[in-house]
């Protein structure tokens, strides 16, 4: 396979734009660097890049393309909304609709705003957090990623339950002075910062379920827990649901786990493609933010009826009956293989997997908290992304990132992938 267009107009792009990509994360920095594949088409689950290369995306665009890409239903609703005008900064009668929607699925949304982004929605819940319980503090989980906001991009401290130091410069020491990060899945360093600064906490983020340093489920009663303990404090609890949001059932992690948050931030699959984020939760909390009351959230493209109309559409297309079924079918075939192939060609790697998305962390033989998976070895999925890469397979380009299912998948589509892992195992450069 050649990549020439894409090499040169990566050379192109990093002339004009930034680095060449407008998300760090689109680069192959974590992968051993080079040109990322510049694609030009997308269908059902297939990509076409800009050298006429055909490849299986497992990508998604890194979750919301669940449905595969140019689902008709979607592309007819956004070509619809297109019509109709693309931004009135009025309400309609759409955001009505879609917001009922997201709460008959996700009951604890009693109240719903629309954002454009993941990262709007989490730091939107925090402020909400903070202005309703008068306090600074929040606590979060080491290596979950919430965005970009100033707040949450802090990292851990030396230590089991510490204040956390900043992960980007720009990001001062007092914003990360209100920030403490523990590790997932460690009930009692969660115990012990929340002993320590309770009544400072306004709220403690958490990815229910992991998408960020892999597929992490939480241990059994972790989440019970924290809900209990952070309650006790007086503090409320947020769910990031950015990637979870109807990824592994119609409807949230929450939904699918049995707990309910007090605030919950969406994004991703709920705009069917297009940009969008949300926040909801508790009436009484949500009541707290303007115009009702003294939490300010605005936003000029908030709830605008493109990414409304494609929202609405994309949860029309899963609620097909057994769709979550089917990806989760998918998946365990999907993981099968793959771990067929570790076994046969004895490499040392192991598949975390929750229905339709799974990650393959090379050199660790258990994942649970993020120091596993940043011990596992960057360098080898590097050369197994790059070789997979080669067989027509679209990964994410990070060993910390999932891969992604969607309903566009076939089992064509996983043997072809398999018999690649297959043939990328037996190089034995692994
Ligand atoms: N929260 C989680 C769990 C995410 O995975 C992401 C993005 O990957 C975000 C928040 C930020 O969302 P966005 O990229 O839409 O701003």
């Amino acid at each position: 396979m050649q990549f020439k267009r894409s090499e040169h107009l990566f050379k192109e792009a990093e002339n004009v734009i930034l680095g060449g990509v407008n998300s760090p994360s689109r680069s192959y920095k974590g992968v051993g660097g080079g040109s990322p594949v510049f694609m030009k088409k997308g269908s059902g689950s297939r990509f076409i890049d800009e050298d006429d290369n055909e490849y299986i995306d497992y990508l998604a665009a890194y979750g919301p393309i669940i449905t595969g890409h140019a689902h008709p239903h979607i592309t007819k609703a956004i070509q619809d909304a297109a019509a109709d005008g693309v931004l009135y900064g009025t309400p309609t009668i759409h955001e009505n609709h879609f917001a009922e929607k997201l709460r008959t699925a996700i009951p604890s949304l009693e109240r719903v705003r629309f954002v454009n982004s993941g990262t709007e929605a989490v730091m939107t819940t925090i402020r909400v957090a903070r202005g309703y319980t008068g306090r600074n503090k929040v606590i979060k989980f080491a290596g979950c990623y919430h965005g970009h906001s100033d707040l949450v991009l802090v990292a851990a401290g030396s230590g089991p339950a510490t204040l956390g130091s900043p992960d980007s410069a720009g990001v001062t020491k007092n914003i990360a002075a209100e920030v403490i990060t523990v590790p997932f899945n460690n009930l009692a360093a969660f115990e012990d910062a929340m002993t320590q600064w309770q009544d400072d906490i306004a709220c403690v983020l958490v990815e229910p379920i992991v998408g960020n340093f892999g597929i992490v489920e939480p241990a059994p009663g972790f989440l019970e827990a924290v809900n209990q303990i952070t309650h006790d404090a007086g503090a409320l609890v947020v769910y990031d649901e950015v990637i979870t949001a109807f990824r592994f059932t119609y409807g949230g992690a929450q939904d699918l786990l049995g707990v309910k948050p007090d605030l919950t931030a969406m994004g991703k699959i709920i705009g069917g493609g297009l940009p969008i984020g949300a926040y909801g939760g508790r009436k009484d909390i949500m009541e707290s933010v303007a115009p009702l009351g003294p939490t300010y959230q605005a936003g000029t493209m908030s709830g605008n009826p493109a990414s409304i109309r494609s929202g609405i559409a994309c949860l029309e297309v899963l609620e097909t009956p057994g769709t979550y079924e089917e990806l989760d079918r998918l998946g365990a075939k999907l993981e099968d293989g793959i771990q067929q192939a570790i076994e046969q060609y004895q490499i040392p790697a192991v598949i975390n997997r929750l229905k339709g998305a799974m990650t393959l962390y090379f050199d660790v033989t258990e994942v649970t908290h993020y120091d596993d998976a940043d011990r596992s070895n960057g360098e080898k999925f590097g050369r197994f992304f790059k070789m997979m890469l080669q067989e027509g397979i679209n990964l994410a380009p990070s060993k910390f990132e999932a891969w992604f299912l969607t309903t566009a998948h076939t089992d064509d589509d996983i043997d072809a992938t398999i018999a690649a892992v297959h043939r990328v195992f037996s190089s034995g450069e692994f």
